[in-house]
């Protein structure tokens, strides 16, 4: 009795994590025409093998009535779905000798009409994310409707063939048995979205100090809190963030998306998300949940590349507010269910706003104010120690803000942070920053009497991230002396609420 045997690279998607895997074929001479599977498959790929026959008989191309054993490897991993279709048939094609052998780098995804036709593929953003991070030398392979749609949206399309049918695939590898990648390099184009040339800043009359406290939460993404009563401008003012940021580059885009389903995209907006979810909203809510076998994203991942705005703050539900603990630090989240763990990219600027009471005058007009020290204590306590530390930036917004204070900051002509983000990121040297920290810090002891050494790791590198924004504002690359006090300020209203609560 003699073996056969095939081999043909592949993926698969587990706990929202791509793992690579091979599609292992060998076949037994016998009289009984028989097919076996293993390596933890789902029904749809075993029943795949009823539409592959048919596929293939349509082109002429009877397989053997053989004994063909098909083994998933590693076989730890979830393998579902109709993904596979197009590779199971090349696999088999290979193994009873029509078509040569599939070279490595080859990743076919597409799920098989009757009639050959490729139909997409459910688990395609999550693999094309994958293999543009990890393996630069892969191209997928895949329908006609897929690569249309990556062209449409200004994709890189570099990694990726297309084509009609199977008869055409099979053509292709037939022709091409060793397919290589155009040396040409393609860089990922990005959206770009109409700006108008006036600020968004400007819409808003006076409030100085708190645009400037926002544009330095923009440019570092620290987060921000704006405390302050109804109706002066808090709102109004972080809704005009949206309008400073820039477009999402498609790698963004796709990292907030790679878990979704291909089926479900029509457009891609690379505007960047500002999300503001209202504070009765259920921790799931914000972490995402998975539910039969469908990941349903959450806040923190639909906010990816962007704003999430939280008004109302102390409202929130006390899990809402610990759940943000680990994407504020590690600009990821952990989510965990059973048999279900993930690692997923939280990268989002939090924007927050508060009244300073809970009838909302405290700061305006203490006499106006009806609350109790008690109620205004019990209200500010919602905010753990912990989660008030994750705010590099708290200022009180009041209606008569100064308006000269700070001309050395263009704050009214700025229309997009792009460039300066960017900036930030080349020119972000945490060690050179806290030695500057703390000289200002030492020749300014006198009025601050806390050693150096006291202070809270965090809050250092957070008011080195916004001297540092405040430096660039003014085109400069080094904090100043009005950097360092700006700073010092917006990081030490933390002790109001310390003075409140107690
Ligand atoms: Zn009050």
């Amino acid at each position: 009795m003699s073996v056969m045997q095939a081999s043909i690279s592949h993926f698969t998607l587990e706990n929202l994590q791509v793992h690579p895997i091979s599609i292992q074929m060998a076949v037994a001479r016998s009289t009984q025409p028989k097919i076996s599977f293993s390596g933890l498959v789902d029904q749809h790929i075993k029943e795949s093998m009823v539409r592959l026959s048919v596929a293939l008989k349509d082109r002429g191309l009877s397989l053997p009535k053989d004994h063909v054993t098909i083994h998933f490897t590693p076989a730890i991993y979830e393998k579902k779905g109709s993904d596979y279709d197009l590779a199971l048939a090349l696999g088999l094609l290979n193994l009873f000798g029509f078509i040569p052998r599939i070279p490595k780098n080859l990743i076919f995804l597409s799920e098989l009409g009757l009639n050959g036709d490729l139909n997409g593929s459910d688990h395609f953003l999550a693999f094309y994310h994958h293999i543009l991070q990890h393996h630069p030398d892969h191209i997928l392979v895949t329908s006609l409707e897929i690569h249309s749609w990556l062209e449409q949206n200004h994709a890189p399309c570099r990694q990726v063939i297309s084509f009609e049918n199977l008869s055409e695939v099979i053509m292709w590898i037939k022709k091409t048995p060793h397919p290589q990648l155009p040396n040409k390099s393609e860089t990922p184009i990005q959206q770009t979205i109409p700006k108008a040339n006036l600020s968004p800043l400007k819409e808003v009359h006076g409030l100085n100090k708190s645009k400037l406290a926002l544009l330095t939460s923009l440019i570092s993404q620290t987060p921000l809190l704006f405390i302050g009563s109804p109706g002066v401008g808090k709102t109004l003012l972080i809704t005009q963030a949206k309008h400073l940021l820039p477009p999402l580059s498609f790698n963004t885009w796709l990292e907030g998306q790679l878990l979704t389903n291909i089926r479900d995209q029509k457009n891609i907006h690379f505007s960047p998300p500002f999300r503001t979810p209202h504070y009765q909203a259920s921790p799931e809510a914000f972490t995402g949940t998975y539910h039969r076998g469908k990941w349903i994203p959450g806040e923190f991942s639909l906010a990816n590349g962007g704003i999430l705005f939280l008004d109302e703050l102390p409202h929130f539900k006390p899990q809402v507010l610990e759940a943000l603990r680990t994407p504020l630090e590690e600009r990821v989240f952990l989510l965990s269910r059973a048999h279900f763990h993930a690692r997923l990219p939280a990268e989002f600027t939090l924007l927050s706003a508060m009244n300073p009471c809970p009838c909302g005058y405290f700061f305006v007009d203490p006499c106006a104010c009806t609350c109790t020290h008690r109620q205004i204590s019990t209200y500010l306590s919602r905010l753990s120690g912990p989660i008030r530390e994750r705010f590099g930036i708290i200022h009180f917004v009041v209606p008569k803000e100064e308006l000269t204070t700070f001309s050395e900051y263009p704050i009214d002509s700025i229309c997009c942070l792009g460039n300066l983000r960017n900036q930030f990121g080349k020119t972000f040297q945490q060690q050179v920053l806290t030695e500057s920290f703390k000289n200002w810090y030492t020749s300014h002891n006198h009025s601050i009497k806390t050693p150096f050494t006291y202070l809270n790791k965090r809050s250092v590198r957070h008011m080195t991230k916004i001297a540092l924004a405040l430096s660039l504002l003014r085109e400069a690359e080094t904090p100043n002396e009005h950097d360092w006090s700006l700073a010092w300020e917006f990081q030490n209203a933390h002790t109001c609420f310390t003075e409140i609560t107690l």
